[in-house]
């Protein structure tokens, strides 16, 4: 009689719950021919062992289990398995091998599913050594023993293992199920490797099966390979929120915005209501696309989930990237459970958009609250002090990191560092930081050390940190062009035509300034020299307007290009074309005077977009918020949150 069909058995006449155990003990298997006197003995001690194991009893349990092993009897192996549980749960790893050792003892052969149980402990356990040499001595394994040891493999990142366990496995003539494949479809490590599972899976006809399918388009996303990622979703009959949850998830890992909006729009179309997941995913596209006003939407969906942590903490750092600090204040506000991230993505975003003091207060409350603040909260606080111009108080936190909160300082937090001590003008000192790293300075360093050289008009330095970018970045289009500047402005004729040829050999094109608006849910881009835009007459016209008011004013365009990447041909007449420019004067044409003119740039404002941004925040009492690759500036009444250093 099996497990399953004692579990089954109807209770005998007369047999009151109250003078049974909850489960009736199966008879135990025994070495030695049965006398009655040993089985009632026998029988005792097995309800006794299977009273303690269903109790979770596990010192009584294991006694109980000793003296079954001095009288060679056994318990069923759904008792073992409870016992098995319970070392789990309590992490008793050498209790753990006993059980294993007792079964195995006295020539008594467990069962493969018993077998499997232990397999399975010595896996979450972590002991794949044991896992392995139990594995080997299997007279019999099933899909579950090979999809236990494959699983195992896969999540150790051992994917050589894992794949070379599925073909001896399909040799063994057992054939994987779902859930094998999921696993091997995670240690997948090559996109050829890939193809051949594709193919395995898909005459084995488990392709339709939602896990296999949702691992399929995990793992293509992975790869970069959203339109493969794209095709298993399209071939699906029916596509359930698990699958749904993975191509979303795709798209926006894989930074594609769009999308993985577009693809959240059909599923709404489908009539599938958004889980978590889902949504996470989608204000991750949100975040990426600083799109607020989709942000937003997605927001109501939110309030169902109230109070799920990672999806507050998702909302939160979308509405910091998108500039809305108003939102992500009162977003924070209402959180009842706040973690390490809540608190450093509100530090963050309040340093990043400008509000330094803020974030140094808020970083009080939340040492007050005793929450520890780890690597990013530190770096959020550092980042807080050197926009603040606050030196002394950065660098108090920066040497005290160590000692206060237990972190040692990394590259960012070197980088916050250079910021700090270039802002300040100590070019000198944040050279010489840079040479004490004990990480190799990467190519974000150097750039905030030539920021600094721009602002203090340092050319020296500047190329010094120019070439170091150049060494790391050898297709860095901006900063070549900033260093034949620097060398055109000194008279340096030939380091200029170096530079040039460089540039040349190395098929170094500039890329094109561009800039992104949100309008009506709607994304218009403005690219420089582009007149694709179907208003960029009536968007010109607005602009001469608008800069020949500003003039009157006191505007006088900033063509001094020495230290930027700008090309020196570029006079006062492109200057007008930047694409901010641009995105500035549709978003003012077509949003209302009270809204925020929100844009989103590939590449730094220039030093003459950020005058006019400036003033035209003045004049026409708007907000503007540009976003570029490195930080945010917010212009209102004439002045910038950046305080003129970017
Ligand atoms: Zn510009
Ligand atoms: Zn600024």
């Amino acid at each position: 009689m099996n497990a399953i069909s004692r579990l089954k058995r109807t209770p005998p006449p007369f047999a009151g719950p109250l003078l049974l155990p909850p489960l009736l003990p199966f008879r135990p298997h025994s070495s030695t021919p049965a006398c009655s006197s040993i089985v009632t003995d026998s029988s005792s001690l097995v309800d006794e062992f299977t009273k303690y194991c269903y109790q979770r009893d596990l010192p009584r349990a294991m006694q109980a289990m000793d003296s079954m092993q001095k009288h060679k009897i056994w318990a069923d192996s759904i008792t073992y398995s409870e016992l098995i549980k319970c070392c789990l749960a309590r992490r008793a790893i050498s209790q753990g091998r006993l059980v294993h050792k007792h079964v195995f003892s006295n020539g008594y052969e467990p069962k493969t599913f018993l077998i499997n149980i232990f397999l399975n402990m010595y896996v979450k356990f972590n002991l794949l050594d044991e896992a392995q040499a139990l594995f080997d001595q299997m007279p019999e394994r099933n899909v579950v023993s090979w999809t236990t040891m494959i699983a195992a493999y896969s999540n150790a990142k051992l994917n050589d293992k894992a794949l070379e366990f599925l073909i001896l496995m399909l040799r063994d003539g057992v054939s994987p199920n779902m859930f094998t494949y999921s696993s091997v479809l995670r240690a997948c490590d090559g996109l050829p490797n890939l193809r051949q599972l594709h193919c395995s899976i898909f005459k084995i006809g488990l392709d339709s099966d939602v896990f296999v399918r949702s691992a399929l388009i995990d793992i293509y996303s992975k790869w970069d390979e959203l339109q493969e990622a794209l095709r298993v979703f399209n071939e699906m009959v029916t596509a359930d929120l698990v699958v749904w949850n993975s191509i979303i998830g795709g798209f926006a890992q894989n930074s594609d915005g769009h999308g993985a909006l577009n693809l959240f729009k059909s599923m709404k179309r489908a009539g599938f209501w958004a889980n978590q997941a889902t949504l996470t995913s989608v204000l991750r596209a949100c975040t990426g696309l600083a799109l607020l006003e989709l942000g937003k939407q997605v927001h109501v969906h939110v309030l169902k989930f109230n109070q799920d942590l990672i999806l507050n903490n998702a909302l939160l750092n979308m509405y910091c990237k998108c500039g809305s600090l108003e939102d992500s204040n009162s977003t924070f506000a209402r959180m009842v459970e706040k973690d390490v991230i809540s608190w450093s993505t509100m530090i963050i975003g309040l340093a990043q958009n400008g509000f330094s003091l803020e974030a140094l207060k808020l970083f009080d409350s939340m040492k007050l609250s005793g929450i520890k603040p780890n690597n990013i909260t530190i770096l959020g606080v550092m980042f807080a002090c050197s926009h603040a111009g606050l030196v002394e108080d950065g660098q108090y936190y920066f040497q005290s990191m160590k000692k206060h909160f237990g972190i040692d300082p990394e590259r960012e937090h070197y980088g916050c560092m250079v910021d700090l001590l270039g802002r300040a003008g100590k070019l000198d000192e944040a050279i010489k930081l840079i040479h004490e790293m004990e990480c190799e300075p990467d190519v974000v360093t150097w750039r905030t050390l030539l920021g600094a050289c721009k602002v203090h008009r340092n050319t020296d330095i500047a190329i010094y940190a120019a070439q170091k970018i150049l060494n790391l970045e050898p297709q860095d289009t901006g900063t070549y062009i900033l260093l034949s500047n620097i060398y055109a402005n000194s008279q340096r004729w030939e380091e200029v035509a170096e530079v040039r040829r460089t540039m040349r050999d190395r098929g170094v094109r500039k890329e094109p300034g561009c800039s992104w608006i949100e309008v009506n849910k709607q994304i218009h881009a403005f690219i420089l020299g582009d007149t694709s835009h179907p208003q960029i007459g009536e968007i010109g016209r607005e602009l001469s307007q608008l800069i020949w008011r500003l003039k009157e004013v006191g505007y006088v365009p900033d063509t001094n290009f020495v230290l930027q990447d700008l090309e020196g041909e570029q006079k006062e007449d492109s200057l007008q074309y930047h694409s901010e420019k641009l995105a500035i004067v549709f978003g003012m044409m077509s949003l209302p005077r009270e809204k925020t003119i929100r844009i989103r740039k590939n590449i730094r404002i220039c030093g003459d977009c950020h005058v006019f941004a400036k003033l035209l925040a003045k004049m026409e009492s708007r907000n503007i918020v540009i976003r570029d690759p490195i930080r945010y500036h917010h212009f209102h009444h004439g002045v910038c949150s950046c305080g003129d250093y970017w």
